[in-house]
């Protein structure tokens, strides 16, 4: 008799787990606008904003990180996990951005789901952090061709997904691709009016590499290429020395970082007695319907900034 009971006790607890796994189930469905669109899960803002205007509205598109949120030391939430299960298509940046997300990435995605880590390709030449050596800089999207490498990839992911889309895909990344050769052409115009002795950029954390390199700028940062990393005090005495010597007219801080690292850099500015130019976008945009809610928005604002500054 006890052992039946138990047994009637267990199952009821069984039926029990398996309703309130339905109803998961249920309440996520209801989250995301119920359509048979396959789903794109996208970690960064700049790769949500970039399936966005591929996609056609083919894809139902959702991104992880929210407006803001600094990509180095981003903290998975429980839900990620459940987005990720349902997943047809999850683009990355690679190049060990996704820190710990990268791990429940692996672990959840379903088996027939196509992964892609769009700044991980032939064409892409990583440049290597000079703290951390051997290891990648990730910062790639600041270099405008290299987008468009994004873009491609992004392009052939959503093709291999859905073959029946691919022409829409295309013409997609086409048109997308002429935007983004017009922003090449106003970023390289714009920063050209900059003296090249003052044309030095510093800033929060070591984002701007790429940049630098593709439209002639001079880097500088407080710290690294990851925001894990903590300043030392003479980093702060080396980038006033810099200033001084270099005439440079302003510092920068960012939209993503802390603020205890934005308020460093507000000390350098303040010690070399120069302005803080303004506030850039690094590893994220802002609210989707706002000017900086895409990547052309955000690089357009970062390099009036920049030149409006440092002119
Ligand atoms: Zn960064």
């Amino acid at each position: 008799m006890y052992k039946r009971s138990h047994l009637f006790a267990l199952s009821v607890i069984f039926v029990l787990l398996a309703c309130s796994d339905l109803a998961c189930e249920r309440q996520n469905q209801q989250a995301s606008p119920a359509n048979d669109k396959p789903l794109v899960v996208c970690t960064t803002t700049m790769i949500s904003d970039l399936a966005r205007n591929i996609c056609g509205g083919r894809f139902e598109v959702v991104g992880i990180m929210r407006p803001g949120e600094d990509p180095h030391i981003y903290t998975p939430r429980p839900t990620d996990a459940l987005l990720i299960r349902k997943a047809k298509l999850l683009l990355r940046n690679g190049l060990h951005l996704e820190g710990t997300l990268a791990k429940i990435i692996d672990n959840n995605l379903a088996p027939g789901a196509v992964q892609v880590a769009v700044a991980e390709d032939p064409r892409i030449k990583p440049l290597e952090s000079e703290q951390y050596k051997g290891a990648p800089d990730p910062h790639c999207w600041f270099n405008i061709a290299y987008f468009r490498v994004y873009a491609e990839k992004c392009s052939s992911a959503m093709s291999q997904v859905d073959p029946a889309g691919k022409e829409i895909y295309e013409k997609a990344e086409n048109s997308y691709r002429q935007q983004l050769e017009e922003l090449e052409k106003y970023t390289r115009e714009q920063l050209a009016t900059i003296p090249k002795q003052r044309r030095v950029l510093i800033t929060s954390h070591d984002a701007f590499q790429y940049f630098g390199r593709a439209y002639d700028v001079e880097v500088h940062a407080l710290i690294g290429i990851s925001t894990e990393q903590e300043p030392k005090p003479q980093d702060v005495e080396n980038l006033v020395k810099l200033i001084g010597e270099r005439q440079i007219k302003s510092v920068f801080i960012e939209t993503s970082v802390s603020g205890r690292l934005n308020n460093l850099v507000r000390k350098v500015s303040s010690k070399a007695a120069v302005e803080v130019g303004g506030t850039l976008y690094s590893d994220s945009l802002a609210e989707p319907d706002s000017p900086c809610g895409t990547y052309i928005g955000m690089l357009h604002y970062n390099v009036d900034t920049i030149v409006k500054a440092l002119r």
